[in-house]
This record gives C-alpha cells, structure tokens and sequence, in this order.
C-alpha cells in the first residue's frame, strides 16, 4: 500500500517556523500541505518560556535601539555570527511581532498599557516580550496553531517526513512519508521546507520534547545539503533537577527568574556568578552554564551535580503570577520557590547550527529551504542570545514562504512531476539509550579529544543498518548521524568558543574564528569543510 498527494510547498514541522511559513504561503496564493510527526502542538515552541526579544516602536526602554540589539546578539554569538544575518533577522523583529500580535496573539501588559518586558542573559536592556507570564511559547503556538485551522491549511498529523525526493537534476521536489500506520507515502512538491526543530535528545537530559531528535538535520544531509556550527549545543544553565540521573524532557526555569532579580548559590548559600562574568547571573548563558559546571567540578569538589536558584528575596504573590509554570513545575517536585530554593542544573537545550541557509530560508540544494533552530542562518553563532529563536522563527519563516513565491515565479523550481521516487533509505542506527548517554557524559559542557572519541567508537559498535520504515527508526538514526557530525565538528574545534567548551583546549583561539561545515561522502560517513562565503553560497 502507498499514498500519494502534490503542492506547491511542503511544510514540515508545526512549530512557530513552519506555521509562520505555511500561513504567509497561504496568502501568496501557494497550495501549502503541512506535516508532523506527531500532534500539532507537539514541539520546542509550545514550551518556550521567557519571550520574544524585540524592540518595538514605542516600547523600548529608553536608549534601547535595535542596533542594541544586533550588538548584544553579536556579543553572545562569540565572534562566529554571520552580522549580515543578525541585522536582517533582528530588524525584521518588530514587524514579525506587530503581525503576531494582529493574528491575536496576547501579550501581557505591563502598568503603562504598553507590552511588559524583561530582561534575559546577554541583553543590555528590557526587550523580551512575553505572554502568560512565563508561558510564551504555548500562546505563540495557539494563536499560530488557530490562524492556521481558520485559514484551513492542512496539517497532516503524525506523518514522519523520511528523505527527500529528488528530480534527476539535483533539485528537491518532494518528501517520502509514513502515516500514521507507517505506511509509506509521496508529497510531491516544488518546494520543501524544513521546519523540524532542535535535538536536545541527543543528551539524557533536555529541556526539549520528544520530538527533538535532528531529523532534518540527518535528513538535509543525507539529500546532500550542508550544516554547520553543530558542535554548538546550547546548554540552558536552569533547568528544574528533578534527581539524580534525570531522562528526558526536564522542566525549565526560565532565565526571566534570574531577569527579575534571583541569584545562583551552590549547597552553601555561596553565589556561584560573582565575579566571573560582569552581567553576574545575566552574563550569557554559554558563561553561566559553564561557570555552574566548573563551580560543581572544582569549588564544590565534584559533590554537587546541582547548584540552587534562590527566588526566595522576590515578592511572593509576583513569583506566582508571573512564573505561574515554574511555579507549578516547582510544586511537582516538593519545592515552593518562594520558600526554598530551586535546584537546578545545566541540560541541553538549543542547537545554534543547522541545515546551512540564507536569511530567506534557501539552503544550498534548488528546492530545499529551512527555517528556525533546524536551520544555520548565522543568527546565533556560537551561542544564541535568549529569546532569539522565536524570533528567528516568525522572520524567517514569512521570508523563506516569500522565497518560495519568488522561485516558483522566476521558474527556479523543479517540476515536482520529475521527482524520483526510490525505495525507503537504509541508514545505521545506534541504541539509543547508549547513545544518550556517552553523548551526556563526553560530549556536552566540557569536552576532550580521548572523550569524544569513545563517543565515535560506542557509535560505530553499536550502530546496525536498518530501513527506516517506522518513526522510531527515523529518530534513531537522525540522532546516531546528528551524533556523528556533532562529534567530528567537536573534535575537530581545538579550541573553546560560545557554547563549545573543549577542556583540553580552554581558550578562544582566533584562528578558529569560523564556521565548520559538514557534509556526508557517498558512504554515508561526514565529512568536515572549511566554509568562506558559506551562507552566500547558500
Ligand atoms: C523549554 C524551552 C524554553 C524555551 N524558551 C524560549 C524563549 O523563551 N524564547 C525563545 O525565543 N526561544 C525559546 N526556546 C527555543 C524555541 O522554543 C525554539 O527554538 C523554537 O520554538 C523552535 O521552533 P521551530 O519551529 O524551529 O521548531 P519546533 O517548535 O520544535 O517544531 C518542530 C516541528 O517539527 C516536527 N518534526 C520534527 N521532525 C519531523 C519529521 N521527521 N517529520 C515530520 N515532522 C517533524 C515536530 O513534530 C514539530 O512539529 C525554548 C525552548 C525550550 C525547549
């Protein structure tokens, strides 16, 4: 049995990218089909927590400008942004918002009528818009989620995208898909866009879902397409700890707590940030990760696996309604913040690389476009400024719907009708607990060549070849292949920059002041280029 149906454009993914894309598609007049592998609400940006970073006309602090904030994103980025990405993305901010909010989303207010904002690590000012609270992400994808059914969009649920089709020319022109029975199917298209999300669960513990296991990563590649700066892993410094030996989704403590005044401590009441960075508890969060993890190692001896977020000074009644979700998640695991301190610690978060791509969602393959954390656009270097990817998500998402307008009408777009339809891929596939867990010890905050190459060796003895038939298998294998790209950049980057902290090599090294990219060989196996000019190429 197979299925098959056409449009102009594939949208995978229902996160803020792919619904931002599939609604601006919409109003172009493109035929649109969206997919996700499982519910629509499933993904990293119902869980989005502290807000959007924007300056908006007329509601800014004052001196705040957006030039402020392309300086502050290019600070958090370590010297690895692509400049021109920042000012397009973060200057398109404003009007990506005011459309958000005209599609009916609620922002809260702050006391002057105007939107509230707060502050995030690495910002110089108040601009992060939030909504709920602390629940920003969850009204970002209602409202997205709500457009969409009213304009009737189709969304196909619980379809798992498994490779590209290609026409024999090169270009993309479809997705084979399995439904929900695993049934396998063909979308054929001119355009895909990839709008898969992060990968936290390469790691055992991650702020991310389920479904964040890097399969347009893996799938990007395998169709031929680059990514780059994969070895920058976000690790967010506050995640709730929920015991030893935490698996899976952990709930987050957003950075908006540590905005609105509390401090780190360790078991004996000592701050952990004081005079290691000068934003203190607000330095960016590659710093305060990784200042929490030298503080366990080293002050603490190694007795600590985690440190306390004190909340405990801040007014009571606020902690409860402007963190109501923290505050819940707190209370799920016996502690009430406004009495106790949290317990935290540093999980996976963000992955600041990507499929290579342009601001306008083009990756280096006719037909195949990306946007949001999936992709590389230079936005975040090596290291995302807070509050950037939602961001990112509504900008680039309108622009790559546009971009796919602008192509089919200048003909640079495949007949989809050419798209060659070959048999379901074979790829290897490691188990995945094992995975997870070399990968949590050896190649997260604190990395050495000796540890990274266990990680390779674990992965080459256990990996088997299957047929990805099933969306376990296709997750599976995206995290062994995501691994592999991840460890090669890793190994490869003797240096320690944003979020990749290599204890062999501890300082910044200025020659390594550049992108990796990584592509597979015909085997199968990836490959690391040197990338000049890599995103114009794009
Ligand atoms: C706990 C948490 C808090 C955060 N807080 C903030 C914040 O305050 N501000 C901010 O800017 N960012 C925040 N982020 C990051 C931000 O939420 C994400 O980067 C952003 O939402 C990603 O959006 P996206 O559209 O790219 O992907 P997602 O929202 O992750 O959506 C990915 C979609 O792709 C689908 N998919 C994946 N693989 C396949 C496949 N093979 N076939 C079919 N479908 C597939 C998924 O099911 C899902 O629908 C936070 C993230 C987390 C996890």
């Amino acid at each position: 049995m197979s299925w098959e149906a056409r449009a102009d454009l594939l949208v995978v993914g229902t996160g803020v990218a792919g619904l931002t894309a599939a609604l601006r598609a919409q109003s172009l007049g493109l035929r649109v089909l969206v997919v996700t592998k499982a519910a629509a609400e499933d993904g990293n940006t119902r869980w989005a927590q502290g807000g959007v970073a924007v300056v908006l006309p007329g509601q800014h602090d004052e001196g705040d400008t957006v030039d402020r904030h392309v300086a502050d994103t290019l600070v958090a980025g370590a010297g690895l942004c692509d400049e021109d990405a920042v000012r397009a993305i973060v200057h398109g901010g404003p009007a990506a918002v005011t459309h958000l909010l005209a599609l009916g989303a609620v922002f809260d207010p702050g006391p002057d009528g105007k939107l509230a904002r707060t502050r995030e690590g690495g910002h110089s000012a108040f601009r992060v818009v939030h909504a709920g609270g602390d629940a920003t992400g969850a009204e970002v994808e209602r409202a997205l989620l709500s457009a969409t059914r009213d304009g009737q969009v189709p969304v196909l649920e619980n379809h798992v995208a498994v490779q590209a089709l290609k026409t024999p020319s090169g270009a993309v022109a479809g997705l084979h898909v399995l439904d929900p029975s695993g049934v396998p199917g063909v979308l054929t298209a001119s355009a895909v866009l990839l709008a898969t999300g992060g990968l936290g669960q390469l790691y055992q513990a991650t702020s991310n879902p389920e479904v964040a296991t890097g399969d347009g990563l893996a799938l990007a590649l395998r169709a031929g397409a680059p990514v780059a700066d994969v070895e920058f892993v976000q690790f967010h410094p506050t995640v709730l700890y929920t015991g030893q030996g935490a698996r899976g989704r952990c709930p987050l403590v957003t950075e908006a707590v540590r905005g609105e005044g509390a401090v780190l401590v360790d078991a004996t009441g000592a701050r952990v940030m004081e005079g290691v960075h000068p934003l203190a508890d607000l330095a960016p969060r590659d710093v305060v990760a990784a200042a929490i993890t030298r503080h366990m190692a080293l002050e603490r001896g190694g007795i600590d696996d985690h440190v306390f977020l004190d909340a405990t000074h801040l007014d009571a009644a606020t902690f409860r309604t402007r963190f109501p979700t923290v505050y819940s998640a707190c209370l799920t695991v016996g502690v009430d913040p406004v009495v106790s301190p949290i317990p935290v610690a540093p999980a996976a978060h963000f992955a600041c690389g990507g499929v290579v791509s342009d601001v306008d969602g083009r990756t280096g393959l006719v037909g195949l476009y990306a946007a949001g954390e999936v992709a590389s656009t230079g936005l975040h270097g090596a290291n995302r400024l807070a509050s950037n990817s939602l961001l990112e998500g509504l900008v680039v998402g309108a622009r790559a719907a546009e971009a796919v307008f602008a192509d089919l009408a200048s003909g640079r777009l495949a007949d989809p009708g050419l798209a060659v339809v070959p048999d379901l891929p074979v790829a290897p596939v490691a188990d995945r607990d094992s995975l997870q867990r070399v990968m949590s010890r050896y190649a997260a905050i604190g990395r050495e060549a000796e540890g990274l190459a266990v990680v390779g060796s674990v992965l080459d003895v256990s990996a088997v070849d299957r047929v990805l038939d099933s969306r376990i298998a296709v997750e599976d294998a995206a995290l062994t292949l995501v691994s592999r790209a991840l460890i090669a950049s890793a190994w490869a980057r003797r240096e320690s920059r944003g979020c990749h902290v290599r204890t062999d090599f501890p300082e910044r090294d200025a020659g390594w002041a550049r992108s990796q990219l990584v592509r597979l060989t015909p085997t199968g196996q990836p490959v690391l280029g040197n990338v000049t000019a890599l995103r114009g190429a794009a």
